[in-house]
């Protein structure tokens, strides 16, 4: 299969159609977390009151860094030329919800992935959990075989490997996981290329 035949994308959106903005060292620090654990796991494990306190913290953070959102290169381009295809269109983020469609609308997309096909942590598991790419599936009511999964990062092509879709690795100008990726482009504007 080709990937100009498929017609059923689901995006990472962090640092896959925007360019990486989290500065992941200094949420932990500001959260008092270690810098070996991962920031959603750490609060999930915490008392009730700090947890909450703290998830709200992270909300406040992230919609100023939502708001300044540039788009990654070709981002644009790539997500305007799929839906000129009518390919369906999704995302599945580690981000809320709310903040990634804010983000969207930043880099002026928000009109390419509706509300309700915008996954986020309060929506599925995380990735590397197949869950969220699942229920997208189930969504569209296509197999995963007919998707493909696009990320920047090990778990977006992990999450895709283990839904069973087709897997892109983009904005990486080298492949570390070449077990895990059907197609490799340098950024967007390779991988709108490899439409054909
Ligand atoms: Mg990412």
């Amino acid at each position: 299969m080709s990937l100009g035949d498929i017609r059923h994308w689901v995006f990472d959106m962090d640092g896959t159609l925007t360019v990486a903005v989290h500065d992941f060292a200094a949420i932990r620090e500001a959260l008092d977390i270690p810098s070996e654990h991962d920031i959603l796991t750490h609060l999930a494990a915490l008392p009730a009151a700090e947890a909450v306190a703290k998830h709200a913290w992270l909300l406040e953070h992230e919609r100023d860094l939502a708001i300044a959102s540039k788009a990654a290169d070709g981002a644009v381009e790539l997500v305007r030329e799929l839906a000129r295809r009518d390919c369906r269109l999704a995302i599945l983020t580690r981000n809320a919800r709310e903040l990634a469609h804010v983000t969207l609308e930043a880099i002026g997309l928000a009109d390419c992935f509706p509300v309700e096909l915008i996954l986020g942590r309060d929506e599925a598991a995380p990735k590397p959990s197949p869950d969220g790419v699942l229920q997208i599936a189930r969504a569209w009511g296509v197999s995963p075989g007919a998707m493909v999964m696009v990320g920047d990062y090990r778990f977006d092509l992990d999450c895709g490997r283990a839904a069973g879709t087709r897997t892109v690795l983009v904005n990486l100008p080298d492949n570390p996981w070449p077990q895990l990726a059907d197609w490799h482009a340098a950024d967007c504007r390779a991988l709108r290329a490899l439409l054909g």
